[in-house]
């Protein structure tokens, strides 16, 4: 081992104690018979101490003994060699040292000699090398995640940076924005995407991670509709979080109740009053009475409560399309059947004003009866309702060529021009005073049309005649005939 390596000076045994990874020999049991500088100094130990009296084995902690009795020793026997096994041995001090081992059986067919030569990397790098790479993958697999997660999450939410810039901008806030699925609006200024977002930042309440915010209620302007976000932020390392949910069908509701509760305090009063008079003077005179006045008491409570009946209906009707949640059939049904049974209920609402059926086309059509029903009780409702005590109220049927219209006529006041296209909207009621003592809701042309519309029909007022009065008409598509 004294040979003077030729290029650089160094003699193999320099190269050998101070390489740059720990050499040990030992024989077949284990038993450490040399190691080099280098294993001594990744080791702890002096030569004294391992060298004859300590086995290679006795180096390793709990549980590399194991892996080492059931993998690495029979490996060897089998293969006479291992490779890059990663072990752990206890230093002198104490300490553990993340090892890789490759050994190598040498005999020596002569006199049946047999050592083991090992070589013992010292692995802590490499393992925390390792172990930044498993962190970096776990980090990178579980930004994957939330990225997907945030494609898929309900509320919208924005990333800005500090200058106002989009980093992340998820679908949900993409159509809460009205913006185009697949706009890709990373680096552009929100201001320059949200109109009036300025100012609508300015009122959002922000705080830091974990302290608590109250999100705010603020409206929104998208393609000439306003929509309702609540919505709060968060300051982030770079700029700030938003999240925002749209809160308009919550809203609509809210403001739907309280407009409730004034027309409930109003409109239920009079013929709730109306019945309860007449019952209690049923109750208390009914012997006394003649048929003639008792049968006018009764026909008040049926008309009244009637009246009542309907306007609870338009609430709990207004309220499901409001919350979005009226079912809508649809099916194949006779115009006609619909019209004659409306017709008829109508008549014992109030019999003062004749409803008269023109004509009987039995015209098959596509929708759900029950809300053709709802709709055509709205405006027979009406009709009768702003008809002169002396006028009448007239039902037609007609086929055209892809609908079937039904017309309602009345000999009523009629509507002024300005006022055709408000009637429908919800709540709307031409001044009270022109029609004096008629009660309503509001509501009755609202759901109309909103029912029709969603049987992909039409509701509408037709010209006013010469004798004034009004003619509304529903057309519904005809059944496809097979
Ligand atoms: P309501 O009848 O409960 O007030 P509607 O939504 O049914 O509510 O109607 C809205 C408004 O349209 C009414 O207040 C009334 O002024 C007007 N209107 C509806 N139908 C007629 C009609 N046939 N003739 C005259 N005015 C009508």
């Amino acid at each position: 081992m004294s040979e003077q390596y030729p290029l650089l000076g160094e003699s193999l045994e320099e190269l050998y104690e101070d390489a740059p990874v720990g050499y040990l020999s030992t024989s077949l049991d284990g038993t450490i018979l040399r190691c080099n500088r280098t294993f001594l100094a990744l080791s702890g130990y002096e030569a004294d101490a391992l060298v004859g009296s300590r086995r290679f084995y006795d180096l390793l902690p709990p549980g590399a003994k194991i892996y080492y009795e059931t993998h690495y020793a029979p490996l060897l026997e089998l293969q006479q060699e291992v490779r890059e096994i990663a072990l752990e041995i206890v230093r002198a001090d104490g300490g553990r040292l993340a090892v890789l081992v490759n050994a190598d059986v040498r005999r020596d067919h002569g006199n049946d000699a047999a050592i083991v030569r090992i070589t013992v990397f010292d692995a802590t790098h490499r393992r925390r090398y390792e172990q930044e790479l498993l962190h970096a993958r776990a980090a990178a697999e579980s930004r994957a995640a939330a990225a997907s997660a945030l494609q898929h999450v309900k509320e919208g939410v924005v990333l800005l940076d500090d200058d106002g810039k989009v980093v992340v901008l998820n679908p949900a806030a993409s159509r809460l924005f009205g913006l185009a699925a697949d706009e890709d609006v990373a680096g552009m200024p929100l201001t320059a995407l949200v109109r009036g977002w300025a100012a609508i930042a300015g009122r959002i309440q922000t705080g830091r991670s974990g302290e608590p915010v109250t999100s705010v209620v603020l409206p929104l302007a998208v393609a000439g509709d306003t929509r309702w976000i609540a919505a709060s932020g968060e300051i982030a390392p770079d700029g700030v979080v938003y999240t925002l949910r749209d809160v308009t069908a919550e809203r609509r509701l809210e403001s739907f109740r309280d407009d409730i509760v004034a027309i409930v305090s109003h409109e239920l009063r009079t013929p709730l009053a109306g019945v309860y008079g007449a019952a209690q003077t049923l109750a208390s005179l009914g012997a006394s009475l003649d048929a003639g006045q008792r049968e006018s008491l009764i026909k008040l409570i049926v008309e009244q409560s009637g009246r009542l009946a309907r306007i609870l209906d338009e609430i709990l009707i207004t309220q499901q399309l409001d919350g979005g949640d009226l079912r809508v059939e649809r099916t194949t049904f006779d115009v006609a059947g619909v019209v004659a049974k409306v017709v008829g209920l109508a008549r014992s609402w109030r019999t003062t004003r004749p409803v008269r059926l023109l004509g009987d086309v039995d015209v098959e059509v596509e929708g759900d009866p029950g809300l053709f029903e709802q709709a055509l009780v709205n405006l027979l409702d009406n009709a009768i309702k702003y008809s002169p005590a002396d006028g009448e109220v007239r039902v037609g049927i007609e086929r055209l060529t892809s609908t079937a219209r039904v017309t309602i006529a009345d000999d009523g006041p009629g509507v002024a021009d300005d006022q055709r296209e408000r009637i429908f909207e919800k709540f709307f009621r031409i001044d009270p005073t022109q029609v004096t003592g008629v009660t309503g809701t509001g509501l009755g042309l609202y759901i109309t049309r909103e029912v029709v519309r969603r049987m992909d029909g039409r509701v509408g007022l037709g010209p006013s005649e010469g004798g004034g009065g009004s003619t509304f008409y529903i057309d519904l598509p005809l059944a496809r005939s097979l």
